[in-house]
């Protein structure tokens, strides 16, 4: 058996990254445009589920002018370039991958914005743990779930075996692996960006949980 992970929300909180990225965006926009409590403001709509054109509503928020396209670019590249000073796994994560990893094969797959899924990973010592970690972004931007084709080369890598795919995604992790045949297991977890995410006909995965104490039982 070949165990494959998702990153984002899966092995960590993906917000624990957005609050920290925005931290140092927020100091940006505080220095450059002297907008003091720009990276409080932008806490705080995160925190109240905005998740969209956060930097412009920030803004406006605090009835300052809109920002010009320079600042929005400048704002943009901080955030995905953000280096974290570390990320915490989610222990029942960090568990399940120190109890499977003596027995089988790990993987990630993995999409998003390459320095930033690298600087993430980097981060979180990934590399420790799981051999391929496949960026898709590295493949093409085509090539993000729900493409087949990461899932394709960890079968090419790995050939005969069976495979377990657990993300946290429904709209999207599992679409491809369930096609391929391969084992699904979504964590919904509390704090889980997409814990709201429809599955399309023939995306759900086969098994949901809370968090992945439970899951090595699961998969044998
Ligand atoms: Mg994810």
């Amino acid at each position: 058996m070949v165990v494959v992970f998702d990153l984002d929300d899966t092995l960590y909180p993906e917000s624990a990254y957005a609050l920290s990225a925005l931290q140092a965006v927020g100091e940006l926009g505080e220095a450059r445009l002297g907008m003091a409590g720009f990276a409080m403001e932008l806490h705080r709509l995160f925190n109240s589920g905005h998740r969209t054109k956060l930097f412009q509503t920030a803004i406006a928020s605090m009835n300052r002018p809109a920002p010009t396209a320079e600042d929005l670019d400048l704002f943009l590249t901080t955030y995905r370039n953000h280096r974290p000073d570390c990320l915490e796994w989610y222990p029942d994560a960090l568990g399940l991958v120190k109890d499977l990893y003596a027995r089988y094969p790990l993987a990630i797959i993995s999409d998003g914005y390459l320095p930033t899924q690298k600087l993430k990973a980097e981060a979180l010592g990934v590399g420790e743990w799981f051999n391929p970690v496949i960026f898709t972004e590295e493949l093409g931007r085509k090539y993000w779930k729900p493409a087949a084709r990461a899932y394709e080369l960890i079968m090419k890598t790995f050939p005969g075996e069976s495979y377990v795919y657990i993300g946290d995604n429904r709209a999207k992790d599992f679409i491809a692996p369930r096609a391929l045949g391969w084992n699904t297991v979504c964590v919904r977890r509390s704090d889980g960006i997409h814990r709201d995410a429809l599955a399309p006909v023939n995306g759900a995965a086969h098994h949901e949980v809370d968090d992945l104490s439970a899951a090595a039982s699961i998969i044998a």
